[in-house]
């Protein structure tokens, strides 16, 4: 094989592309697809659970296992009704929305840019549009048997809500002192007007979150560290900066608690859009929490005996986002002196959903393949493949982003050595069996 290209790799210029391979390679697909799918649900597959879980996971790394002063929190998907409330969710927490009296589809009214045309309209083929309208975005549901007021709930809309309920019982129990953060991974629910650009908007999806409570004279230092660390975080996973980076919110756009804020972009196919949010939240959560409450969750220093409600200055990221943006980001073309083409996957090998393939170039080699597979299966998620020809069985992997390939053959018996296939470069070499384990711990703790 050759590496000269005919051409300069493509990056990934029509969603369409990506949508296709994520559903034909099993990364993400509709929710409920036999029926037609439901709008604004989206199911990951095997390699998308792995990818999306992988990412979760250098989250928690970095913001909670490698720090003294955030720790954990899972908390219930539905809360008191009494906390959304308190947030200013039921009164606030809503998008206008208009609908078009003729075709009776709905839009934001904020977003109203590539509506397209009206089909029903006669003479014009304009939406015929309503004033708009606010339109609270808080799924309902309703608990036990009677389905009246009292019974009402929500999905949360954000994950950080449950944190500020918390905030006592946590800080108490891990025994921190402000300055220290409280982290939680998990679902949101948002009933989208227009859930759009595959993922991007949905209607349930994933946030991680981190609420980090500080002096109040200390809020701006901890922005800034915030800000950073997160773009940090962006980039190590291989978002470079020509696709990242930050738009502070003007003075009209912000939440009215909020004292300033700053999106994280990337720049998508269809634009730069959000992927995290940095937010200075104030002392507006726990202040309105202690009020419909009735518990006092403001915080004496031990030294001075200040009694205050302490700052708030909240990452708050969205992981299906970021879960596209590494997808968008990783998507390349090759074109080869000929006209082959090669489709592979970049992923960061932290992230990637296999971290290697092994592949014996005969079924006859199937059994000492399989020996090297459960062993290195112990260590990382490693594939194992052993049909079709050996140029097919690389383009798969490349297609899902598999760093190594390790390819054992009739030689190997004898040398007790693989092939070993890097994904970007194809450069191959071979190494001892004995020491594969200690080349892809290397390969993929180094790598970045
Ligand atoms: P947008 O303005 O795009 O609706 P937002 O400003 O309301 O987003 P936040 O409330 O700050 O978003 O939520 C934090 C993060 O959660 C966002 O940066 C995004 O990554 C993610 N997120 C929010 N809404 C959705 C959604 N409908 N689908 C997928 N991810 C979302």
């Amino acid at each position: 094989m050759t590496t000269d290209f005919a051409t300069a790799p493509r990056r990934l210029e029509n969603m369409d592309d990506l949508v296709s391979l994520c559903a034909r390679r099993g990364f993400i697909f509709p929710s409920s697809e036999i029926y037609g799918g439901i709008n604004g649900f989206w199911d990951y597959g095997p390699l998308g659970v792995e990818l999306k879980q992988n990412l979760k996971a250098c989250w928690w790394q970095r913001m909670v296992r490698e720090r003294d002063d955030v720790v954990g929190l899972d908390s219930s998907i539905i809360c008191h009704p009494r906390t959304w409330e308190a947030s200013g969710h039921t009164e606030h927490f809503s998008d206008p929305m208009v609908d078009c009296r003729a075709c009776k589809k709905r839009f934001r009214a904020d977003q109203l840019d590539d509506i397209g045309s009206c089909s029903a309209r006669e003479g014009s083929s304009e939406h015929d549009l309503t004033e708009p309208r606010n339109f609270n975005l808080m799924l309902r549901t309703s608990i036990g048997a009677s389905e009246d007021a009292a019974s009402l709930a929500y999905l949360r809309a954000e994950t950080c809500q449950p944190i500020f309920n918390d905030f006592k019982r946590v800080r108490e129990t891990a025994r921190q002192k402000i300055p220290f953060g409280i982290a939680q991974i998990g679902k949101a629910f948002r009933n989208e007007i227009n859930p759009r650009n595959f993922t991007f908007r949905s209607r349930e999806f994933e946030q991680a979150e981190m609420e980090f409570f500080c002096h109040p004279r200390e809020r701006e230092k901890w922005f800034s560290h915030w800000l950073e660390e997160r773009l940090c975080f962006h980039r190590e996973l291989g978002l470079d900066d020509e696709y990242l980076r930050t738009r502070r919110h003007e003075e009209g756009e912000l939440a009215h608690y909020a004292k300033q804020a700053v999106d994280v972009e990337y720049r998508f196919p269809f634009g730069w859009q959000e992927i995290e949010g940095i937010h200075d939240r104030g002392d507006w959560d726990l202040r309105r929490h202690s009020e419909y409450s009735g518990k006092d969750l403001g915080v004496t220093d031990p030294e001075t005996k200040e009694h205050f409600f302490p700052m708030v200055v909240e990452t708050s990221v969205g992981v299906d986002r970021t879960c596209l943006a590494v997808l968008c980001h990783a998507y390349t073309v090759e074109t080869f002196e000929g006209g082959d083409e090669r489709t592979v996957m970049r992923f960061h090998p932290a992230l990637a959903p296999l971290k290697a393939a092994v592949l014996p170039l005969s079924k006859k080699l199937a059994q000492p393949a399989r020996k090297l597979h459960l062993e290195l299966r112990r260590h990382w998620n490693v594939f194992y493949d052993e049909s079709g020809n050996i140029g097919r069985r690389y383009r798969r992997q490349d297609e899902v982003g598999t760093p190594f390939c390790l390819t054992y053959d009739f030689d190997s018996e004898d040398d007790r050595k693989v092939t070993v296939r890097h994904r970007d470069s194809m450069s191959q070499h071979r190494i001892a069996i004995d020491a594969v384990v200690d080349y892809l711990r290397e390969q993929l703790e180094n790598s970045g």
